[in-house]
């Protein structure tokens, strides 16, 4: 019964994620999951919190999950916001920060979630081309803007973007808040968060969703000026008083304190990765740079579109994109186990033979 709609619900179009199928025995690379459980402290600290405690509120602030994150990257906990998965965070973002006079500015080609709460909050964008090799080229943002957004590394292409360049771009547009959605930045590209103290235009969003292998939790942060993090907590504040849950907030904390597993299953998917682009380019693939846990590759003489369907009749799963019709050649593969690379693997030279 559409006629009790707000008139804006009309007119959106919402974001689609990456299916969940419930099938087993599925090799799932489609979705960017950690193939790695998370951390066992993490399991012990959410048995721990399985107790009469549930009867209270959890605490509005966040307090200790911001005091872990701000330790771990060497912050005060007033640059620190936290919310259920960076997706949220990134509502908040969008609505506290990005919508001004002049557009927002994000590449054509990026996380498909941007132009979506740019419609839920009638925020005005333009799209940015990405240059003929899929990079993102920063002068290309040096333009009108109400603020810039992009995440480093690119999905879905994988592809990192210097340093250098981030912090040319904040020297340049002090105008507008600059904000680096870093998801996938553990995967071997360099962060942005040491630039926070030294320019306060700079907004970077993290999810312990990848490389943390907690996505089932929804926890993700954003780190920046604390006049930056005073507008988000405005907005959340006016919108859920209690984000962060008991269980949340105790299993992100125990994720955050073991560096030690933290390094090593990114360590193992990095390297799960090099051998997977070796393979693939053997095949005949073509795979751009990646610095994260999933590549985005494409075969001269085999369609992105069949070839995502006849691995799909051998129980693996990666993702497709029909538009822009410029990456409709490319799969996204998400890194998991060797193993599954393996299946991969052997999967496409049985495709490519026939
Ligand atoms: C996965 C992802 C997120 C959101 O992660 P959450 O699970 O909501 O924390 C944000 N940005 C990009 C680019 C992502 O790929």
């Amino acid at each position: 019964m559409s006629q009790y709609w707000s008139k804006i619900v009309h007119q959106l179009t919402p974001y689609v994620p990456g299916e969940q199928p419930k099938i087993d025995n599925l090799v799932k690379l489609n979705t960017n999951e950690n193939p790695y459980g998370p951390s066992p402290k993490v399991i012990e600290a959410l048995k721990l919190e399985a107790a009469d405690s549930l009867r209270l509120y959890p605490d509005p602030n966040s307090d200790a999950l911001k005091d872990a994150i701000a330790g771990a990257y060497h912050l005060n906990a007033n640059q620190v916001f936290v919310g259920n998965g960076s997706d949220e965070v990134l509502a908040h973002v969008f609505q506290a920060l990005l919508k001004h006079d002049q557009p927002l500015l994000f590449p054509d080609i990026t996380y498909s979630f941007y132009p979506v709460y740019c419609g839920l909050y009638e925020i005005e964008y333009k799209l940015v081309p990405l240059t003929a090799s899929f990079e993102i080229e920063v002068n290309d943002y040096l333009q009108p803007n109400g603020g810039i957004i992009f995440p480093n590394p690119n999905a879905p292409t994988g592809i990192p973007l210097a340093l250098a360049k981030i912090e040319k771009l904040l020297q340049v547009n002090k105008q507008s808040v600059v904000v680096i959605d870093e998801a996938y930045v553990d995967f071997g590209t360099e962060s942005a968060v040491s630039l926070i103290n030294r320019y306060p235009n700079l907004l970077v969003t993290h999810t312990l969703s990848k490389a943390r292998s907690l996505a089932g939790l929804r926890v993700g942060y954003a780190l920046g000026n604390p006049a930056l993090i005073e507008a988000l907590i405005r907005v959340k504040d006016s919108f859920n008083s209690y984000p962060i849950d008991r269980f949340a907030s105790a299993g992100a904390i125990a994720a955050i304190e073991d560096t030690a597993y933290f390094d090593k299953t990114s360590q193992q998917v990095i390297a799960t990765r090099e051998e997977l682009v070796k393979n693939l380019r053997e095949l005949g693939f073509e795979v751009l740079p990646s610095g994260a846990n999933f590549i985005f590759a494409q075969h001269p003489n085999h369609d992105g579109a069949k070839l995502t369907a006849k691995l799909r009749e051998k129980n693996i799963i990666v993702r497709h994109f029909k538009t822009p019709t410029r990456i409709a050649p490319y799969m996204r593969i998400t890194i998991g186990t060797d193993a599954q690379s393996q299946l991969l693997v052997s999967a496409l030279k049985k495709i490519l033979a026939l």
